[in-house]
């Protein structure tokens, strides 16, 4: 049986994993908090006393955590993945790093004899535990086709964006692009309502008119409604990947005055409540109903 550690059992981690079960995989699991594993372990999974314990005769190492510093810290930290990974293992980063960590990981982890690929992840945590993501792969072409059987039970769509640390190149310009839609649409909303337009009509126009991407549509609703159930992505996670874009942006092409807008109203909903949803800016911006 082909074996597989997967690292941070979060929203979107749990789903993933459960994937990999379901498609017959031999799989570890660990998190920083147990209690998130306990219905895959009842599903087959073995726990893992530690990343490095995951790790352990793994053909492949799936991480999906929040940020640079998790990720760092389960590669590379005390019990950390990469201690206990047998030479030409796979490591596949699926969380939403910067940049910067995606090339430091390729290279520490290249070092010791490992096979990177950055693989952040699109879609959300109900696609996540169907196995209907679309992957954003940096990686050499050799790399990723060693990857692909780790892939498949977990998406539908792989892009290939070239080296490593190209699918996180766009994934983040994709989450800076989300956070400039959404920031934009709670202010239009908010003025929207002061003005005292019917915010029936005002959601059917928007749902249905030239601005109307996926994201404007599901926003939308859930601000104009004032009705978060379900959240998936929070503040904390949209303002980290926008940080992360502005960033990578500061080489490339500094200045970014609309992406630093975004940025700074993701500043601001971060420092008010980092895990509510990410579209609940609109009780920032909008005057109490
Ligand atoms: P989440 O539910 O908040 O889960 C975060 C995971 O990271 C948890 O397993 C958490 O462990 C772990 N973690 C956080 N800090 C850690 C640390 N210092 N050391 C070890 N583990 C740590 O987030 P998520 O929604 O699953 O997101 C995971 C990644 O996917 C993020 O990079 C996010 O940007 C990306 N993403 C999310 C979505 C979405 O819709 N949610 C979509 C695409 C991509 P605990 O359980 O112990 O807290």
């Amino acid at each position: 049986m082909t074996k597989v550690a997967f690292i941070g059992l979060g929203n979107m981690g749990h789903g993933m994993a459960g994937r990999y079960l379901e498609a017959s995989f031999d799989v570890a699991v660990w998190n920083r908090s147990k209690a998130k594993a306990e219905d895959l372990i009842g599903r087959g999974a073995r726990w893992a006393a530690s990343p490095a314990d995951a790790a352990d005769g793994a053909d492949a190492v799936v991480t999906m955590v929040a940020d640079d510093g998790a990720s760092r810290s389960v590669w590379l930290g005390e019990g950390g993945a990469a201690s206990k990974m047998k030479p030409g293992t796979l490591a596949i980063e699926c969380s939403t790093v910067s940049y910067q960590h995606a090339l430091d990981m390729a290279n520490e982890l290249r070092g010791r004899g490992f096979v990177y690929i950055d693989c952040p992840v699109t879609g959300l945590p109900q696609a996540a535990a169907e196995g209907k993501l679309t992957l954003l792969v940096g990686a050499d072409a050799a790399d990723l086709e060693k990857a692909q059987p780790f892939l498949k039970p977990i998406s539908t769509t792989v892009r290939h964006f070239g080296k490593v640390g190209g699918g996180t190149v766009f994934k983040l310009i994709n989450n800076l692009i989300g956070a400039v839609q959404i920031a934009s649409l709670a202010e239009g909303v908010a003025i929207a309502e002061q003005a005292g337009l019917d915010m029936k009509l005002v959601g059917e126009a928007l749902a249905t008119g030239a601005v109307a991407s996926p994201q404007v549509i599901r926003h939308s609703r859930r601000m104009i409604a004032r009705d978060f159930a379900g959240a998936s992505f929070t503040s904390a996670l949209r303002h980290k990947d926008a940080a992360y874009a502005v960033a990578l942006a500061e080489s490339l092409l500094p200045g970014v005055p609309v992406s630093r807008a975004a940025l700074a109203a993701y500043e601001q909903a971060m420092a008010h409540a980092p895990d509510d949803d990410e579209g609940s800016m609109i009780k920032m911006v909008s005057r109490p109903k």
